[in-house]
């Protein structure tokens, strides 16, 4: 009963502490703009389950990409085996999901392996973090506490499967032959005849509990360090990728305020009446213009840099890195949210997303090619917030590069984007009818 309290008042406190971060986050999503209404919920699901539990994008990378994808299907499966815990711990039952019968046997052995598998790839990638010089994790954008981040993250999912293994072993060791045993143990069967074989059944009972309250600790504590980390995509990616974008790659967002001015200005009959509110400002220029899922977009951001890896940008060595455009929307409004919320939209830190973080050369350095979108594994829509940057710099403070700045104004003037009259756009063919 002790126990039973113990882990209710830890858990209860769990909540609570995973309550407040996800308000803290909610009051920040209440001030971003609207997006879209979300429909089309087939088309959606299907996304999900190709993309995200498909794991479908990251293939592409054949060993690291498996390597991932065996994690992610790894943490579903165990996620249910950390469920059983939670009602163990709660009730004071040892295995309540065993009434399951044979797809209890399924879950649990496929935990148990997987639980394996995970320990050997998060060794993997801690090696290829600590040890081995790849291009993808190094940038501007990785601030020293986000390496340190993956390292506190991959070290304590190291923990969670040795503690789950560990439990695991101790369970078949010490309740093997009793009747009320449940589940299937391939790996921890293995292990426990290698190593506890000599081990008394007081032992076994320690390392249980020991592995029973680590692994329900570190579950707790990695989920309340999720919000405040990089790792925060494990809460978020599913989400993510179910309200991607469903237009074809590379549609632009159409102006409506923009596209009614130029329908009144080239067909004044047919155009629509002109919005008689005050126009709400082009484009993006501060963490309070983006929208909702331009702010999921940046929470979901696992700066893996797959994106960047394939930026054509980048890649001929300009600034741009649509990572750090995703990085950098985040931390903008991880500093301007408490702002706005305690002082209200005067609030003025002297500082804005463009410039003081994304500044217009990187901007400009965009193809639009939506290289960055294909890879992203999780349907990140990096071009459309540099759009939307572009958008503010050209038609709020009417900055674009130089050729772009003469090419604008000849369509403003010529209706073409080369400096002659409409009138003398046929002169060219004059000659040729003369020769003729
Ligand atoms: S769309 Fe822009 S940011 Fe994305 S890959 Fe192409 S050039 Fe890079
Ligand atoms: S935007 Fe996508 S591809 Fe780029 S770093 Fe983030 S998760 Fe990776």
């Amino acid at each position: 009963m002790i126990k039973q309290l113990v882990f209710a008042a830890i858990l209860l406190l769990t909540l609570l502490i995973l309550g407040y971060s996800f308000y803290r986050i909610y009051r920040f999503f209440k001030l971003t703009r609207p997006a879209f209404n979300i429909k089309n919920h087939g088309q959606r699901f299907n996304q999900l389950m190709t993309v995200a539990f498909g794991q479908s994008k990251i293939f592409r990378w054949p060993f690291t990409g498996l390597m991932h994808a065996l994690v992610f299907w790894g943490f579903l499966v165990i996620t249910i085996g950390s469920l059983e815990m939670v009602i163990d711990g709660l009730a004071g039952t040892h295995r309540a999901l065993g009434l399951l019968g044979p797809v209890y046997n399924v879950i649990i052995g496929s935990g148990d392996v997987f639980a394996a598998i995970v320990l050997i790839a998060i060794l993997i990638f801690l090696a290829r973090r600590l040890v081995m010089n790849i291009r993808r994790f190094k940038g501007v954008e990785l601030k020293k506490q986000s390496k340190l981040d993956a390292i506190l993250a991959l070290t304590l999912i190291f923990l969670l499967m040795v503690s789950l293994l560990g439990m695991n072993m101790a369970y078949v060791g010490l309740y093997e032959n009793k009747a009320w045993f449940e589940g299937v143990y391939p790996v921890s069967n293995w292990l426990n005849g290698l190593f506890l074989c000599n081990l008394s059944g007081n032992q076994l009972h320690l390392l249980h509990e020991v592995s029973w309250w680590a692994h329900i600790l570190l579950i707790f504590i990695f989920a309340n360090v999720l919000p405040y980390s990089k790792h925060f995509h494990v809460f978020t990616s599913l989400p993510n990728v179910y309200l991607s974008r469903l237009t074809p790659v590379g549609k632009m967002n159409t102006m409506e305020d923009v596209k009614t001015e130029v329908e009144m200005m080239m067909n004044p009959e047919s155009a629509q009446e002109p919005p008689t509110e005050e126009l709400p400002g082009f484009g993006i220029h501060d963490a309070e213009h983006i929208t909702w899922k331009n702010y999921l977009d940046s929470l979901s951001c696992t700066q893996c840099g797959r994106c960047t890896s394939v930026c054509p940008a980048n890649q001929t060595g300009k600034k741009l890195s649509p990572r750090k455009i995703m990085v950098d929307t985040r931390a903008r409004m991880k500093e301007r949210g408490p702002q706005l919320l305690k002082e209200g939209k005067e609030a003025n830190d002297g500082k804005m997303l463009i410039n003081s973080f994304v500044t217009e050369e990187e901007l400009w350095a965009c193809t639009t090619c939506n290289a960055c979108v294909i890879e992203c594994p999780i349907n990140i829509n990096q071009p459309e917030l540099i759009l939307e940057m572009r958008r503010y710099l050209v038609l709020e403070q009417a900055k674009a590069p130089g050729e772009l700045s003469t090419m604008l104004t000849n369509i403003e003037n010529n209706g073409a984007p080369w400096q002659y009259s409409p009138e003398d756009r046929m002169k060219w063919s004059e000659e040729l009818y003369m020769n003729a």
